[in-house]
């Protein structure tokens, strides 16, 4: 049964309410929390666009809490979000059908960007002590500027190529987040630079080392 204009309303509110907090998240270095409070808006997403449409002619280029999900998943390697965001589109086919953007099309966009992010990850690890290899790509180029704003890497003089390294030392244990299915073991962090097989998903996808303000927080 069609939602009520009072329901929608009510999703409307819920909505913009939680992404706003999901902005405040973000701007608090609080990333994963930013991410998933994005996710969450997605209940309210298809409510929150048929009340815009309806009552305020709003036209949706883009859908703002997907375009945030979409700029921030590859720059934490959160595959989960991106499954979750397809699950919500197939589930909801009314959110497509009211944005005029291809979604399928962003999302398979973010997911090479995930790809390039975790390329990059690889090599600046690698070439922390080591090499003098250089990333050229423009793609390349913006992601470290993403992660030097959020902190998880710094400008090294020492290193060569690139210059920079990442915010994470060796020898401690560290909180890292499996590539396929994102759930996160904690574990020295020389051991979970090797291949270790993930306890959830099984994959040898390989983890990514989380920060260390992450880790003291959790
Ligand atoms: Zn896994």
């Amino acid at each position: 049964m069609a939602k009520t204009k009072a329901e929608l309303q009510a999703d409307w509110t819920t909505h913009h309410a939680y992404l706003a907090k999901a902005h405040e998240l973000m701007a608090a270095k609080r990333f994963d929390e930013a991410i998933d409070l994005a996710i969450a808006s997605f209940d309210y997403l298809d409510g929150m666009m048929s009340y815009a449409k309806k009552y305020e002619d709003t036209v949706f280029e883009t859908v703002p809490a997907i375009d945030f999900v979409l700029a921030n998943a590859p720059l934490r390697f959160r595959y989960d979000s991106l499954n979750r965001l397809e699950e919500v589109l197939r589930a909801q086919r009314g959110i497509q059908r009211k944005a005029s953007q291809d979604l399928s099309r962003a999302i398979s966009i973010a997911r090479n960007r995930m790809q390039d992010a975790r390329a990059l990850w690889a090599l600046i690890d690698a070439t922390a002590n080591t090499a003098q290899r250089k990333t050229s790509s423009t793609a390349a180029a913006e992601i470290l500027v993403d992660w030097h704003r959020m902190g998880l890497v710094r400008r090294s003089p020492d290193v060569g190529g690139i210059g920079y390294c990442l915010t994470t030392q060796m020898g401690e244990t560290a909180l890292a987040k499996c590539f396929n299915c994102g759930v996160v073991a904690k574990a020295p962090k020389i051991r979970l630079l090797s291949s270790l097989n993930c306890p959830k998903c099984h994959t040898d996808a390989g983890f990514v080392i989380l920060p260390t303000t992450d880790t003291k927080r959790r």
